[in-house]
């Protein structure tokens, strides 16, 4: 049968997510039918196992998110999500900036921007709770971090600043980027997860 996995095409690092979601569905799936496809409206969403929810702007994404009557249809979505730093911001149910209309998918309080001006943006080795092969090596790109956890949440990697990954069910956060790196042990992980 054909997975279909969508990614959020609104704003931020969209085809960065289709290349690295296909290339993981292809070490998966070994040649079996799948298709990676860009979710702009709520009938996109139809058919899709999973959506991918970019790094970008959180501010600008949820703003496009409400704009383009996604917010609901996210909400209620039944497959995986997989979030990256501002994906992260946008899963949470607390976050330091108002203007972010958070899906509250996830029981976590998130501080965006949270490294500030030193280490806005950096590269570090962690290690992930779980993860087979030795520590990942994380890109951070003004990143948030998630200062607390409440029920279900699964916290995966952490930083001195505070969490830097979390999964709760079918849902996997991040604050960093692991559709830039090329390991694709943390998109494998989550599409076994689901079953794919
Ligand atoms: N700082 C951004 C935000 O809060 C996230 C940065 C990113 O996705 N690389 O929206």
């Amino acid at each position: 049968m054909d997975v279909k996995i969508g990614v959020l095409a609104l704003q931020g690092d969209v085809s960065e997510h289709i290349d690295a979601f296909e290339k993981a569905l292809c070490l998966r799936r070994c040649g079996k039918a799948s298709t990676v496809t860009e979710i702009r409206n709520p009938a996109d969403l139809a058919g899709c196992a999973a959506l991918a929810i970019p790094g970008g702007e959180s501010t600008t994404i949820s703003r496009l998110i409400d704009k383009n009557c996604l917010y609901g249809p996210i909400c209620t979505f039944p497959g995986g999500i997989f979030a990256t730093c501002a994906g992260m911001v946008l899963m949470a149910n607390q976050v330091s900036d108002p203007r972010v209309h958070t899906l509250g998918l996830m029981d976590m309080t998130v501080d965006r921007n949270a490294f500030g001006r030193q280490r806005e943006s950096f590269e570090a080795e962690i290690p992930v709770k779980g993860l087979e092969g030795g520590s990942f090596h994380a890109i951070f790109i003004r990143a948030p971090v998630v200062t607390a956890v409440g029920t279900g949440v699964n916290v995966l990697a952490a930083l001195d600043e505070g969490i830097v990954a979390a999964e709760k069910g079918r849902y996997m956060a991040l604050a960093f980027h692991p559709e830039l790196g090329g390991d694709l042990r943390l998109h494998k992980r989550f599409l076994q997860n689901l079953g794919i």
